[in-house]
């Protein structure tokens, strides 16, 4: 029973209404005002970002510190906003863009990004459907269909040609998890018991894999054996598809890794396919980081035998010069990726909907609102062209390549995997706490930062040249940050 104390309480605050809620939003000419404002601070930014220590000297809680505990009730002036950009939120940035940024794998952005960024973020279409965002959907087909040219993969995975087709999503994760999914149903529909299926990924592959069986309801993940040079040992992987088989399992999906995260290290595709057809098992191939290197034709021996995988998921958020998020994926045949997907209730009914010009991406993904991601992605491809794409990645090699050599030449230093593209892996030769300090005196420095790993045992440092303002000098600054910290010669 209500209480009376309630019924007779003071009125309850209403929000005013106001006919007119324009002036609530930036007018025009502030828009335009704070909006080159911004451009400009960005600008400054991209020109002076060697000027920043890579990483920021802060604890955790220092940011939130900063930060009111509750939101404004009133609105507050842009001039305090765009001042808590210097005072907030830059003292907690991490310089992903810092030409010294050699950590994990780059995050790729450039001013063209970041400009097809800020549009689509304003034109805010969901593009759930060919007729909620003809545009959007139309670009993203014709920039997926010249990336499968550009990178010199099958023809039949371009939309206009089939039966394949590609689709942006937000990263290499998801692409791997929807392969998992599709895959799965695929299993389910020929009456196969979902229990019984079984995920392969080789020791090196990234963790996504794991993830992504594991949520797409794998209940058997195998970790497949490596040979010395890091890619898949097929021999060790057709024994384990037989082993499984013998105990009444039913292999169904294995992942080639293009790439891997530890040491770029290639899985053999095309021995790998062979297994997998034999047992009508999905194929799914992830090029995250070394895909972008398909752009030059030199490249593409390493990922011989592609042409038989079922997907296939790269990022040009990593090394394409797309800032996050921009994950492509590509099916070899979209009907079974459609059909996994596909939920029809009324409201999403459209005139479109069998008109197979018009693609409805909500059945190529998991959300139904998608964003434009394909604006910022067609402003790269079409403001840099292919050329100047290849030059930036052949230019990232070749400086790997001179790094790996002065590697090669100290005796100080050894490699701890073969280079294939712009990642370099080392260690010093006394031992992994010589090699984590030889680390930790790199990333102290705050002009360069590196990841140190661990591989059997074996402590590492990962070089992954590729951020987008890094230059020849900064790799032979690196080198002489390595050559003064790794002791006497
Ligand atoms: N696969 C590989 C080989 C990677 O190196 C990475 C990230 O570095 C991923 C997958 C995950 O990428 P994302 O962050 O787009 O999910």
């Amino acid at each position: 029973m209500l209480s009376l104390s309630y019924l007779m309480r003071p009125s309850l605050h209403l929000p005013t209404m106001n006919e007119d809620l324009s002036n609530m939003h930036l007018s025009k000419a502030e828009f335009q005002e704070y909006g080159y404002r911004l451009v400009d601070w960005l600008a400054e930014y991209f020109d002076n970002v060697d000027q920043y220590q890579v990483l920021p000297s802060i604890e955790p809680g220092d940011i939130r510190n900063m930060l009111p505990g509750s939101a404004p009730e009133r609105a507050e002036s842009m001039e305090e906003i765009i001042a808590d950009l210097d005072r907030v939120v830059m003292p907690g940035v991490a310089h992903w863009q810092h030409p010294g940024w050699y950590a994990f794998f780059p995050s790729g952005a450039s001013p063209v990004s970041a400009l097809g960024e800020f549009v689509a973020a304003g034109l805010a279409t969901q593009g759930m459907m060919w007729s909620t965002a003809p545009a959007a959907t139309e670009i993203e087909n014709t920039v997926l269909d010249w990336l499968v040219d550009l990178l010199g993969l099958p023809s039949s995975w371009r939309l206009d040609e089939g039966p394949g087709g590609g689709v942006i999503q937000m990263s290499a994760s998801d692409s791997t998890h929807l392969s998992l999914a599709v895959a799965r149903h695929q299993f389910e529909l020929s009456g196969a018991d979902a229990n019984s299926l079984v995920a392969y990924g080789s020791s090196q592959a990234h963790s996504s894999i794991e993830k992504g069986a594991r949520i797409a309801g794998f209940k058997h993940i195998r970790s497949v054996p490596v040979t010395q040079t890091f890619g898949i040992d097929a021999d060790a992987f057709a024994q384990m598809v037989r082993d499984d088989i013998d105990s009444g399992l039913i292999p169904a999906w294995v992942c080639s890794a293009v790439g891997t995260t530890n040491t770029t290290a290639m899985d053999p595709i095309r021995a790998i396919a062979v297994i997998a057809t034999e047992n009508g098992m999905w194929h799914h191939a992830d090029a995250a980081y070394a895909g972008s290197a398909m752009i030059c034709p030199e490249f593409r021996e390493l990922q011989d035998g592609v042409e038989l995988v079922d997907s296939y998921t790269f990022n040009p958020h990593k090394w394409l010069l797309t800032n996050f998020d921009c994950s492509v994926f590509w099916v070899a045949d979209r009907s079974k990726l459609i059909e996994t997907l596909s939920i029809l209730p009324p409201y999403l009914r459209n005139e479109t909907e069998d008109n197979p010009a018009a693609i409805d991406y909500r059945d190529w993904h998991v959300p139904l609102g998608r964003r434009f991601r394909a604006l910022k992605l067609w402003f790269v491809l079409r403001s840099y062209g292919a050329e100047n794409l290849r030059t930036f990645i052949r230019s990232h090699v070749a400086w790997a390549e001179e790094l790996e050599s002065k590697v090669i030449n100290d005796s100080r230093l050894e490699l701890t995997a073969p280079r294939t593209l712009a990642l370099v892996c080392f260690r010093h030769t006394d031992g992994n706490e010589a090699t984590r300090e030889l680390a930790d005196a790199i990333n102290a420095s705050g002009s360069a930062y590196v990841t140190p790993s661990v591989t059997d045992d074996v402590a590492y440092i990962r070089v992954s040249i590729g951020s987008t303002w890094t230059e020849q000098r900064h790799v032979e600054d690196l080198w002489d940050l390595i050559d003064s910290n790794a002791g006497i010669k």
